[in-house]
């Protein structure tokens, strides 16, 4: 390789690794502070039945707003927390955030019977043992029935110490609490843990959505993903819906869930409860006001 030609190429992809290693550092600093100086949020996004178009759950999403650097997305900040303790931290307060929420929407009388609220969790805090309890405590001390708590996990967060994973996965399930498997086919792991982990759910990923329309592979692959869930007695999520048309071919192959920008954006609670409020039930086969 003439090297004398690429040198510039070097140099700029040398510099943007270390402009990505600072804006890291940075951000590893910065996550210590946010929790305790009012930096985050929940957003939530709403998960509709697609047969009857009913609000059935939402997913909460965190939010960071640093006072220098604006809104930081969690796709920057969730895998730098995860290289440190920071991500309990975060994980913490996602979970108290969110049995805040719904406590309180308990109490205004603004839930269905049928509404699951679900958080994200990340591989490192299924591996602290005390994880299960502390959400249980948590429900409890908020006189919230489990059964209206969800956990999101990823394939990958399964991949580390599975029993330990498991142990907890399967204490939470006892109690009431039940899971879901994010993002489900990007993960390289063998389908194998499904035999052994207490999950209803799998959420297929947003890349197998975005095109499903037009492509015959991914009408496949969601198909494939939806038989294969309602084999092991699971519901299926589709993820990033973002049209009628997408709604439509998911809800013909018996997916029961959708969520994506179609319905709603992720939103701040108040925006979320008058969301909901003013929601008119539309099945996958009607357009949305
Ligand atoms: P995820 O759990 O798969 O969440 C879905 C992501 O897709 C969210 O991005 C959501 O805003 C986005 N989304 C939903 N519908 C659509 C759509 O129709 N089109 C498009 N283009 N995007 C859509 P967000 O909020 O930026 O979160 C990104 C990821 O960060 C999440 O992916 C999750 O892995 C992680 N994350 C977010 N909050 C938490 C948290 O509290 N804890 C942990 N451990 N991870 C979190
Ligand atoms: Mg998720
Ligand atoms: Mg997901
Ligand atoms: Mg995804």
């Amino acid at each position: 390789l003439p090297l004398g030609r690429d040198m510039p190429r070097l140099l700029r992809y040398r510099s943007s690794m270390t402009a990505q290693f600072l804006y890291r550092n940075r951000l590893r600093l910065a996550l210590k502070d946010a929790p305790q100086q009012g930096q985050l949020a929940l957003y939530f996004q709403p998960k509709i039945e697609l047969g009857t178009g009913l609000i059935v759950g939402a997913e909460a999403l965190l939010r960071w707003t640093h006072p220098e650097m604006g809104p930081v997305s969690p796709s920057d900040f969730i895998p730098v927390a995860e290289q440190t303790d920071a991500i309990n931290v975060l994980g913490h307060w996602v979970v108290e955030a969110a049995i805040m929420s719904l406590a309180q929407w308990l109490e205004m009388g603004a839930l269905t019977d049928a509404f699951v609220l679900a958080i994200n969790v990340s591989g490192q805090q299924l591996m602290q043992t005390d994880f299960s309890d502390q959400l249980l405590e948590t429900l409890q001390l908020a006189q919230v029935p489990a059964h209206r708590l969800q956990v999101e996990v990823t394939e990958s967060a399964l991949m580390g110490d599975v029993e330990l994973a498991r142990d907890q996965l399967i204490r939470l399930n006892h109690n009431g609490v039940t899971s879901a498997i994010d993002d489900f086919g990007t993960g390289y792991s063998s389908l194998a843990y499904l035999k052994h982990l207490p999950v209803s759910v799998l959420k297929i990923d947003r890349s197998f959505i975005m095109e499903i329309e037009h492509n015959p592979q991914d009408q496949r692959l969601a198909q494939t993903v939806v038989n294969m869930a309602h084999n092991f007695g699971c519901q299926v999520v589709a993820e990033g819906i973002e049209n009628e048309a997408q709604a439509q071919l998911l809800a013909a192959m018996g997916c029961e869930l959708g969520q994506g920008f179609y319905y709603a954006r992720p939103m701040p609670a108040d925006e979320f409860m008058a969301f909901c409020q003013h929601w008119v039930r539309q099945p996958a086969a009607l357009k949305p006001a």
